[in-house]
């Protein structure tokens, strides 16, 4: 395409709420055959919600809500808002795709996926989403539900027709939707970047769709990242193409047909 009409496509695509980086991505979109989807906050709301929880040790919940509170991810925010009363967090520390860690009152508290807090935790086999250990002890544990956001069985019709391989990858354990769908769950993000590279390896043409702060790597690491952000915090976000609503992925695959055909 002529530099002109690649300005002007990404020009009228801003309009639609997509942000492309790379005009070259227009030339390429032709050859994905496959994209994976991060999971929390990019196929679903990322508005977490308790289920249910239990607490095995007195204070467990209104620690890992005050460890939580300094956190930004999705789980944080709901775990945080288990309880009103937040106690004084020292050594804070996050630790992306796993959890936190900080210090009560001379209290080690950990909150995160088994495997990690595990390994810091002494407990038996036991099904759960979110893990609470104090003092190397399993303190509670939380169930966490995240609605799907609309459309996005419409939109994997649509890849399917275009004859797009879907693939899900997230860090959750337990993935109870998509039954239909290959899902890789319990993934740490830089399982999601060996997944994509192993992909690549076999010769697919690889898009990878997910939150920009979170999954930078695995949107690097891609043939093309496409970034799911409805937020402010544009600048920031990794990624080719940046799109405000995930309904947006498949209006790509339109607006580079457009293009090509233009110069044809
Ligand atoms: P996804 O791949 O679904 O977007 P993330 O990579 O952000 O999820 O996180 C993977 C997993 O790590 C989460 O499902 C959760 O178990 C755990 N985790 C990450 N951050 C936190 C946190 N702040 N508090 C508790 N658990 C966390
Ligand atoms: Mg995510």
């Amino acid at each position: 395409a002529t530099p002109m009409a690649v300005v002007a496509t990404i020009n009228k695509s801003v309009k639609k709420g997509i942000i492309i980086r790379n005009g070259e991505i227009f030339s390429n979109i032709k050859n994905l055959d496959t994209i994976v989807f991060d999971l929390t906050g990019t196929l679903t709301e990322g508005k977490v919600l308790v289920r249910s929880y239990k607490e095995f040790l007195p204070n467990a919940i209104k620690m890992a809500a005050s460890v939580e509170s300094l956190s930004n991810h999705p789980i944080a925010k709901a775990i945080s808002d288990l309880s009103n009363e937040k106690e004084k967090v020292e050594e804070f520390e996050e630790f992306v795709g796993e959890g936190v860690y900080g210090k009560i009152n001379d209290n080690i508290v950990i909150v995160g996926r088994k495997s990690f807090v595990k390994e810091n935790c002494d407990f038996k086999e036991m099904d759960g989403d979110i893990f609470i250990c104090i003092n190397g002890k399993l303190g509670g544990i939380i169930n966490i539900g995240d609605k799907l956001r609309e459309g996005i069985y419409d939109l994997f019709n649509k890849l399917r027709e275009r004859n797009v391989n879907i693939i899900i990858a997230t860090g959750k354990d337990n993935v109870d939707y998509f039954k239909e769908i290959k899902v890789f769950s319990g993934l740490r993000p830089e399982d999601k970047v060996e997944l994509i590279r192993k992909l690549k390896d076999e010769n697919h043409y690889v898009a990878f769709v997910g939150d920009g702060i979170n999954d930078a790597q695995a949107l690097a690491e891609a043939n093309i990242g496409i970034a799911i952000n409805s937020g402010t915090d544009l600048a920031k976000t990794a990624g080719d193409v940046i799109i405000g609503d995930i309904r947006l992925v498949d209006d790509l695959f339109d607006i580079s047909n457009k293009l090509e055909n233009k110069i044809k």
